[in-house]
C-alpha cells in the first residue's frame, strides 16, 4: 500500500489547472496547496492551534536545520516531528539538499554524497542519499524528499547536465534506501533552465516510480518569465495521476502561474519572512507597514481579508507595533500573510471547481495592478 493516495477531483476546462485531494497518514489535503514553512519544527511566530485556525493543511520542516539542531535522533526519541512539535496534521520534510548546497564554500560534492560544515559551529558532516533518507525517516514526516543537487543559476550546460545525472543516480539510491512504508517519497526533477535536461531528468525519475514529483532548482535568481516557462513545459512531463510540487516558490503570482500550469503543491518562506520585515500581502498588492503614510490609517491591512488581524487591528496599530519592535508585530503580520496565501489557494480551488481559473487569474492581476506593490 502506498503511504499516500492522490485523486484528481477536477480539471479546469480552460487551462492545465487541476484540483485534487491528497490523503496522508495524518490527514487529507485539498490541492492546489500552499505549505507554510516551519524550518525549525515551528512556523515562526505561530502555534499549531493558530495554524489550524487559519486552515493550514500541511507544514514543511527543513531536514538540514533539524539534523544540525536538535538532531534527528533526538526528535525520533521524543516521538518524531508530529509529537515533538505538537502538530498532528501532515508534514513534509525536504531532503536538506537545497540548504547544504546553499552553504557554498562550506561544502564538497562527490558521487557518494556531500561533505559540509555546519553553519552553526563549523563542525564537519556528511550526507549521502542513504543518510538523507535515514534522517527523514527518523524525523517522521508524511512526505519525504529525495536528496538532490540544486545547481546555481546561471550555470554552464555541462555542469547542469552532470548535476542532473548525479541527482538521478541519487534518486535511485534514495528509493532503495527507504525502509518505512508509512512515508511517501517524492523524486526531484533538476536540469536548471535547460529544457532538454529537464526532459531527461523527468523521464529518468518517472521511470523510478515515485509517489510524487517535484521541480527543484527554481527561484534561484532566474527571471520570473524563465521560471514560468520551466513550470509550463515540465508539469506535463510528470505523471498526471501523481502530485506535482514546485519547491521554494514563491510570490502569490508565482503560485497562480504554477497552478495554471498544473502544479499542485508549493512552499515558500516569503509570507512568513516578509511578515517579520513588515511587508504585507493584500489583494491590491504588497504594502510596507513601516511607511509613514500608515501612521493614522484606521483601515485594516486588506479590506477584503477575513482574517483575525484584519477584523481587529488597524494599519496604524500594526505600524506602531512594528516600529516599537514588539513581538506581537511578527505574530499578527505572519497571521495575516499566511491567511492571505491560504485563502488565495482556497479561491483557486473554488475557481477550478467552477471551470473559471483563467478568469480568477485575470482578476488576480487586475486587482493587484490597481494599487501596485510598495517597496
Ligand atoms: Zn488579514
Amino acid at each position: 500500500m502506498p503511504a499516500i493516495d492522490f485523486k484528481i477531483i477536477k480539471k479546469d476546462r480552460g487551462c492545465a489547472a487541476r484540483s485534487g485531494s491528497l490523503t496522508t497518514p495524518h490527514g487529507t489535503i485539498d490541492t492546489p496547496v500552499f505549505m507554510p514553512v516551519g524550518t525549525q519544527a515551528t512556523v515562526k511566530a505561530m502555534t499549531p492551534e493558530e495554524m489550524r485556525e487559519i486552515r493550514a493543511q500541511i507544514i514543511l520542516a527543513n531536514t538540514y536545520h533539524l539534523y544540525i539542531r536538535p538532531g534527528h535522533e533526538l526528535v525520533a526519541r521524543l516521538g518524531g516531528l508530529h509529537e515533538f512539535m505538537h502538530w498532528d496534521g501532515p508534514i513534509l520534510t525536504d531532503s536538506g539538499g537545497f540548504q547544504v548546497f546553499s552553504l557554498g564554500e562550506l561544502r564538497k560534492i562527490s558521487e557518494e554524497g556531500v561533505r559540509f560544515q555546519s553553519h552553526l559551529d563549523g563542525s564537519s558532516h556528511f550526507i549521502s542519499p542513504e543518510r538523507a533518507i535515514a534522517i527523514q525517516e527518523a524525523l517522521g514526516g508524511d512526505i519525504i524528499m529525495c536528496f538532490d543537487e540544486c545547481p546555481p543559476y546561471p550555470a554552464e550546460y555541462d555542469y547542469v547536465r552532470r548535476s542532473a545525472e548525479l541527482t538521478g543516480r541519487w534518486a535511485r539510491r534514495c528509493k532503495e534506501a527507504k525502509r518505512r512504508d508509512d512515508q511517501a517519497l517524492f523524486g526531484i526533477v533538476q536540469g536548471g533552465m535547460y529544457r532538454d535536461l529537464r526532459e531527461r531528468s523527468a523521464q529518468e525519475l518517472c521511470a523510478l516510480e515515485f509517489d510524487g514529483y517535484a521541480l527543484g532548482g527554481l527561484s534561484v535568481g532566474e527571471e520570473k518569465r524563465l521560471m514560468y516557462e520551466v513550470m509550463e513545459y515540465c508539469a506535463p512531463l510528470l505523471p498526471e495521476d501523481k502530485p506535482r510540487y514546485v519547491m521554494g516558490i514563491g510570490a502569490p503570482e508565482d503560485l497562480i502561474e504554477g497552478i495554471n500550469s498544473g502544479v499542485d503543491m508549493f512552499d515558500c518562506v516569503m509570507p512568513t519572512r516578509n511578515a517579520r520585515n513588515g511587508m504585507l500581502f493584500t489583494t491590491t498588492g504588497r504594502i510596507n507597514i513601516k511607511n509613514a503614510g500608515y501612521a493614522e490609517d484606521r483601515s485594516p491591512i486588506d479590506e477584503e481579508c477575513a482574517c483575525y488581524v484584519c477584523k481587529n487591528y488597524s494599519r496604524a496599530y500594526l505600524r506602531h507595533l512594528y516600529r516599537a519592535g514588539e513581538i506581537l508585530a511578527s505574530r499578527l503580520n505572519t497571521w495575516h500573510n499566511l491567511h492571505y496565501y491560504l485563502s488565495l489557494m482556497t479561491g483557486a480551488r473554488k475557481a477550478i471547481a467552477e471551470d473559471r481559473f483563467t478568469q480568477f487569474r485575470r482578476e488576480f492581476y487586475a486587482k493587484k495592478q490597481s494599487l501596485g506593490d510598495e517597496d
